[in-house]
C-alpha cells in the first residue's frame, strides 16, 4: 500500500492536530477499499494487528499519527542527534525540556515559554502516557536535578552541575532495572569520593519511588531509556509497535469459537504459535492467505448464510448435512474422510512411526498440538 507513506509525509512534517473523525473517515475509506464496499468478513480492528498475533499488519493510522509526533521526544533525549531545530526547541533557559518527559504535564515553570509545536508534542506524550497507563516506570525519565519530588537535588546545586557529566535522567544511573554501582558511575562520569553520599540519596529514592520489575516496565519506556544512551534507528516503526501493544484488540473471540466447535482447549502459547506457523510455513502468499482466511474463520459456511437468509443451506460437499460450519467444512464432513485418511497414513510413512489421529488442516498450525479420536 503506497499511501501510508503519503500520509506519513504530513504526519512528520506537520505537528498539528487531527481529530478522531478524521481517522475515522480514513478507516472507513481503507475499510470499503479492501472489501469492495460489500460487508466486511474480519473486523478492521483485527485487521491491524500484527501477523504473529492473528491480523493483516493493516497500518493503525492513529498510532502512526501518534508515533511520528513522540519522534522529537526522542531526539532531545538523544545526545548524538544534532539538529537546528532541536537547538530551538531545547533552548529555554534554567529548565531542560527533556525534563518534562518525566513529568504528568507540562511543568508550570516552562509553561508559557513553549511554542506551539513544542506544546503539541508534549501533549500528545502525555496523553500517550494516559491511554498505556504508564505508571512507577516513567519515573526513569524524570531529571534528578529538576524532579520536584526529589528534594535533595532542590536543595544541592551539585545535582544540576551533573547534568553536565552526563548524569541526566534517572535511567542514566539505573541499568537492568538496578541502580548502578558507585564504582560505576564514578568510572564513567567522572564523580569523586565525596560524592557517594548523594549516590546513596539518589538510590534510596529510585527504589521507594521509581523502582519496578524489569518485565513490568512499558517497551516505550525503554525506547526513551535506549535513546539516552544510543542512537538508535527507525523510530517511528519502534514507537509505533510500542503503541500496538497496548491495544486491547485480539483474537480470542475467534479462539473461542474454534474451542467450541472443537470442543478442545487451545492455550494462549498454541494459539500464538498457529498463527506464526501460518506465516513461516510456505512461500507461497496465496497458501499463507489461505492458511490464514481459514484460521480467522473468514469462509462464509452453510451455517453462516442459513442464518443471513433464513433458509436450511446444504453442505458444499453435499453429503447431507445442513447448515454446516467450519469444523465440518474443512475436516469432519464425509466427503473428505477418506483424502485425510490418505494424509494421514502418508504423514505415517514419512515420519517412521504411528501418528495419532489429529486435526491438522481444520486450524492450520495445529499439526502434531490438538490431537483427537478419529
Ligand atoms: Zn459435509
Amino acid at each position: 500500500m503506497n499511501i501510508l507513506p503519503r500520509l506519513m509525509y504530513v504526519f512528520l512534517a506537520l505537528p498539528i492536530n487531527i481529530p478522531q473523525s478524521q481517522f475515522n473517515k480514513w478507516d472507513k475509506l481503507i475499510s470499503r477499499f479492501i472489501w469492495e464496499s460489500k460487508k466486511p468478513r474480519v473486523r478492521y480492528t483485527t485487521l491491524q494487528l500484527p501477523k504473529d498475533k492473528g491480523g493483516m499488519a493493516l497500518p493503525n493510522l492513529k498510532n502512526y499519527f501518534y508515533a511520528s509526533q513522540l519522534r522529537p521526544l526522542l531526539y532531545w533525549c538523544n545526545d548524538e542527534y544534532i539538529s537546528r531545530w532541536k537547538d530551538i526547541e531545547t533552548s529555554i533557559p534554567q529548565y531542560p525540556i527533556q525534563a518534562s518527559i518525566g513529568e504528568r504535564e507540562i511543568p508550570p515553570q516552562i509553561k508559557g515559554q513553549l511554542n506551539l509545536f513544542t506544546t503539541f508534542t508534549l501533549e500528545i506524550w502525555y496523553s500517550t502516557v494516559k491511554k498505556l497507563k504508564l505508571k512507577k516506570e516513567q519515573g526513569l525519565l524524570k531529571w534528578i536535578a529538576f524532579d520536584e519530588k526529589f528534594y535533595p537535588g532542590k536543595l544541592d546545586p551539585t545535582f544540576k552541575s551533573w547534568t553536565k557529566k552526563g548524569i541526566t535522567a534517572i535511567c542514566t544511573v539505573v541499568k537492568n532495572g538496578q541502580m548502578r554501582s558507585f564504582q560505576e558511575l564514578k568510572d564513567a562520569y567522572n564523580l569523586q569520593n565525596h560524592d557517594f553520599f548523594k549516590y546513596l540519596q539518589i538510590r534510596d529514592y529510585y527504589i521507594r519511588n521509581i523502582q519496578e520489575n524489569k518485565d513490568k516496565i512499558h517497551p516505550i519506556i525503554k525506547v526513551f531509556t535506549q535513546s539516552y544512551n544510543n542512537n538508535i534507528k527507525r523510530l517511528v516503526l519502534l514507537l509505533y509497535c510500542c503503541l500496538m501493544e497496548s491495544i486491547n484488540e485480539s483474537t480470542q473471540y475467534v479462539k473461542a469459537k474454534w474451542e467450541k466447535e472443537l470442543n478442545v482447549e487451545i492455550s494462549e502459547q498454541m494459539w500464538l504459535d498457529m498463527w506464526k506457523t501460518t506465516q513461516t510455513t510456505t512461500q507461497s502468499h496465496s497458501w499463507r492467505e489461505f492458511t490464514w482466511k481459514n484460521q480467522i474463520r473468514f469462509f462464509i459456511t452453510p451455517k453462516i448464510t442459513s442464518k443471513h437468509k433464513k433458509i436450511q443451506q446444504p453442505c458444499w460437499r453435499l453429503c447431507d448435512n445442513m447448515n454446516t460450519n467450519h469444523t465440518h467444512i474443512f475436516w469432519n464432513c464425509m466427503k473428505i474422510q477418506s483424502f485425510w485418511g490418505r494424509i494421514h497414513s502418508v504423514l505415517c510413512k514419512v515420519l517412521g512411526y504411528v501418528v495419532p489421529p489429529f486435526i491438522s488442516c481444520v486450524i492450520p498450525g495445529t499439526f502434531g498440538r490438538i490431537c483427537t479420536c478419529w
